[in-house]
Order: structure tokens, then C-alpha cells, then sequence
């Protein structure tokens, strides 16, 4: 195991023990709302996520969660709700970074990550390298891609 290795293991293991924006979800007013269910049947995991996005700057202001599984699920979903609450980020650059992840969690331990749009997401590469765990990674993204899609549906 490499040091870096090490490090990205390390940091798994303190978002599953101590998960970002976990816990009752809260929207400032004005914003649009939206909430999805996303379970993950080869595993057990599952994940209530919702967010909050002002309908003109389309940012998102707000993301909570609640859910239960394996560590790698839940260290996934925590990761990127720091990425999201960090960057204060629109609909399009959450779209951008789901993309970026779907791919480096599908190349099966393939390929460079892309960093810059990633950030400590690109912990989870390594999990690519096994196919049965992709969906424990993926489940808090494709919950958020679902809730994006919510947003977009209502604010049209
Ligand atoms: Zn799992």
C-alpha cells in the first residue's frame, strides 16, 4: 500500500465516521426545493438526499441527507456534500463534477481523475477496481443528479 493509499483510506474512514451535511434538511426560503430516494440493492445502502437552490443563480444553498450503509456509500455521500457546500456550487458545475465521477468510477481503476473538478472525491478511485462496490460509490451522486433533474423540471 502506497502512502498515498494510506491517506485516501484515512480520509474514507473519517467522512463514514463522521458524515458532512448529514441530518434534518432545512431550505431557505425562495429556493427551489427537491428530495430523492436512492437504494442500492446489491449492498443494502440507501440515501434520502435533498437540496435547496436559488431559482436565480441556480447555486445550490443547501444540502442535507440521511441514510445507512456501507462505509463506502456513506463516506461517498459525504464527501460530496463538502465539495457542494464548499463551492457553493450551480446545478451546471454539480453536473459537471457527477459526470467527472461516474467516469473515474467506471474505468475500473483506469484513467486520471480529474482533480481540479474532483477534489477529495478522487479518494474513491480506487474503489473502480471493484465493480460490486461502483453502486455504493454512486449512490449519494445519483441521488443529487435526480434532485438536479427535479430542480430543473420545476423551475421550467
Ligand atoms: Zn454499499
Amino acid at each position: 500500500m502506497s502512502a498515498l493509499d494510506g491517506l485516501y483510506q484515512e480520509l474514507i474512514l473519517d467522512h463514514s465516521k463522521r458524515p458532512v451535511s448529514k441530518g434534518v434538511f432545512e431550505a431557505p426560503g425562495g429556493t427551489i426545493t427537491a428530495s430523492h430516494h436512492e437504494f442500492n440493492p446489491s449492498c443494502g445502502d440507501e440515501i434520502d438526499l435533498s437540496i435547496a437552490v436559488d431559482p436565480a443563480s441556480r447555486r445550490i444553498e443547501r444540502l442535507a441527507w440521511e441514510g445507512q450503509g456501507c462505509s463506502i456509500s456513506i463516506a461517498s455521500a459525504s464527501i460530496l456534500s463538502q465539495l457542494v457546500r464548499d463551492e457553493r456550487m450551480t446545478v451546471d458545475e454539480a453536473r459537471a463534477r457527477i459526470g467527472a465521477f461516474r467516469e473515474m468510477i467506471q474505468a475500473r481503476g483506469e484513467g486520471e481523475p480529474d482533480e481540479e473538478l474532483l477534489g477529495d472525491a478522487v479518494a474513491l478511485q480506487g474503489v473502480s477496481k471493484f465493480v460490486m462496490r461502483v453502486k455504493c460509490a454512486m449512490l449519494g451522486w445519483v441521488a443529487l443528479e435526480a434532485d438536479l433533474a427535479q430542480v430543473e423540471a420545476q423551475r421550467a
